[in-house]
């Protein structure tokens, strides 16, 4: 997804440069490390929620985060809260053959392109086979992309292709459902494969990766480096 937004940044990102934390990120992480828990763990109780998400911040490493924000004891409570909103609307989401929260999926190719993810849950189906959802915990979006990679790493892993994939808006309750095709996997291994083709003539030619400016480049890693990105975010100010 970052690479089809901009290739250059999505470069950045796979040498480990990242771009600045944010606030709506901190939050999104927390809120799924607690939905997380009370899929493992069980509901949480109203009294024990602050201490629950102070625990997720501590075990998950968000505590660094908090630093680099420069986050308030006051604001840290305002998102806490915020949270909590989003915790009551998912406890109403049904429950019903969950069987992982947190799902890691990874394939190795023959050519040693390591592919790796990590699905919010699997659920196995009534009529068998498995479905795949992904959480938002802002708006929707445009999740077929993400999730179609979901479903292919799950077919290479599971050597089977999942009944339906799934995006879950906690806080909108928009939700998008697909049912992958075997051709809509082969497309997506497709492009999966020009991206590192693209990305390994540009390593081994000292080429500079296309750059594509948009609203995304506010949270770019190299945006002080890139002209165009100042552009953008000059325009956006
Ligand atoms: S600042 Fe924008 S255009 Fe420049 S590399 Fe980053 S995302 Fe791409």
């Amino acid at each position: 997804m970052a690479w089809k937004k901009c290739p250059d940044s999505a470069n950045a990102r796979l040498q480990g440069v990242y771009g600045p934390d944010t606030k709506p990120a901190f939050l999104g992480t927390l809120a799924h490390r607690i939905f997380s828990r009370h899929l493992d763990d069980g509901p949480i109780s109203p009294d024990d929620f602050a201490q629950a998400c102070r625990e997720e911040i501590g075990s998950s490493g968000l505590n660094y985060k908090m630093a680099g924000l420069e986050m308030k004891p006051s604001v840290l409570n305002g998102l806490i809260e915020e949270v909590r909103g989003l915790y009551e609307r998912f406890v109403n989401l049904p429950e019903e053959g969950f069987e992982g929260s947190e799902v890691e999926l990874e394939h190795l190719t023959d050519d040693k392109i390591q592919l790796v993810g990590k699905v919010d849950a699997v659920y196995r189906e009534d009529l068998g086979g498995h479905r795949l959802v992904d959480w938002k915990t802002g708006e929707l979006g445009e999740p077929e992309d993400q999730l179609m990679f979901y479903a292919l790493l799950w077919a290479l892993q599971e050597e089977d292709v999942p009944s339906y994939v799934e995006a879950i808006s906690v806080r909108t309750g928009e939700r998008y459902r697909t049912v992958p095709s075997t051709a809509d996997l082969q497309g997506v291994a497709e492009e999966v494969a020009e991206l590192v083709n693209e990305i390994r003539t540009a390593w081994s030619s000292h080429q500079e990766l296309p750059k594509k400016g948009g609203p995304w480049c506010m949270y770019c890693p190299i945006l002080p480096d890139c002209r165009e990105g100042q552009s953008v975010a000059a325009l956006l100010d």
